[in-house]
């Protein structure tokens, strides 16, 4: 498979590699927007959120959060953005679903998730409720 970060789970490409369990993996983005900006991705090869089984869900969010509580130890980051572009439409660059994990300092002139996109609610919020909500 060609998938570049199945490419870093077997080993075959190098990583500056930050934890590591049996399902999940933690890695220095290649590209860091601040210091420590790590990534965290499942070893089975997952696309998209649709596309992992959902008992690996659990398993991923608990990597993101001891990787947040070693880098807050490690290089005092105070906050974080953490979240994952799904799709291409979002952003996502790399087909193999990752968190990314952004440290964040006081003062750095970043912004946050909010900033991502501002378009304008297109439709009234009880409409969008109607077709979203019922039961599961
Ligand atoms: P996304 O746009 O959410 O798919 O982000 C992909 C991220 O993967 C980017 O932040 C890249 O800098 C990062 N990246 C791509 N290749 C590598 C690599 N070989 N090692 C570490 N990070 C990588
Ligand atoms: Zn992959």
């Amino acid at each position: 498979m060609g998938c570049v970060f199945c490419k870093i789970v077997r080993g075959e490409l190098p990583a500056h590699k930050i934890y590591e369990d049996s399902e999940t993996l933690a890695f220095l983005d290649i590209y860091p927007m601040t210091d420590g900006h790590t990534l965290v991705i499942p070893k089975l090869h997952a696309e998209r959120l649709a596309d992992l089984p959902p008992e690996l869900a659990g398993k991923l969010f608990q990597t993101v959060q001891k990787v947040t509580a070693r880098l807050t130890q490690a290089l005092g980051a105070p906050a974080f953005n953490v979240g994952f572009n799904d799709g291409r439409a979002a952003g996502q660059a790399v087909p193999h679903l990752h968190f990314h994990i952004i440290p964040r300092f006081p003062g750095d002139g970043g912004g946050s998730l909010h900033s991502i996109i501002h378009k304008p609610n297109t439709r009234p919020l009880e409409e969008i409720h109607r077709l979203i909500a019922g039961s599961w």
